[in-house]
């Protein structure tokens, strides 16, 4: 898969941004510019401003846009959103070394605002997974009461639950009791 480490990086701030949506934490996880600004910090996202109230609801808007993206059904239907992301962004792609990174492309305009800046990167990694063929990458948490995305990264396509901690344990634990049920189940000879 020709996913870029670059790509990757995107793609894991992509799934922090869906996942603090208030239909995934029953509560909305970016309320104010507080927040908003400590998700910029905490993802390290570069060559952003001071943030506004319009930047929350930009980021609100384009959040719900982006998990679209994981709903569709075809790569069609995939590709017309994630272009119609991208162009209202408006990007302007250029190389970059800052901060000691390898050379890597900026596709963000310089000094975006952070809703135009996140549409340009993280719409330009959903193209990037399209385009290798995979959007079957992008998946929804197969536990029955999370609705957290995430994107599989593993080799053989075979991750069903987002990596919080609850999921994947927790069915484990669930299939380790209902085997131990069953074998208890079984009459002994
Ligand atoms: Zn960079
Ligand atoms: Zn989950």
């Amino acid at each position: 898969m020709l996913i870029t480490h670059d790509t990757e990086c995107a793609l894991s701030i992509l799934v922090e941004l869906l996942n603090t949506a208030p239909e995934v934490c029953g509560a909305e996880k970016l309320p104010d510019l507080a927040a908003l600004d400590a998700f910029v910090v905490g993802q390290e996202i570069s060559e952003i401003d001071s943030l506004t109230g319009d930047d929350l609801r930009q980021v609100h808007e384009l959040r719900t846009r982006l998990r679209e993206v994981f709903a569709t059904e075809s790569t069609e239907a995939a590709a017309e959103l994630v272009n119609s992301i991208v162009a209202a962004a408006g990007t302007t792609p250029r190389l970059t070394d800052h901060d000691g990174h390898d050379w890597h492309i900026h596709y963000f305009a310089p000094h975006a605002a952070l809703g135009d800046h996140l549409a340009a990167e993280l719409g330009m990694a959903l193209a990037f997974i399209l385009m290798a063929g995979e959007r079957e990458r992008l998946r929804r948490c197969e536990a029955p009461d999370c609705a957290r995305v995430f994107v599989d990264l593993s080799r053989n396509r075979s991750r069903r639950y987002c990596d919080s901690r609850t999921c994947g344990n927790r069915l484990h634990v669930a299939a380790y009791r209902a085997r131990q049920r069953s074998a208890e189940a079984v009459p002994s000879a």
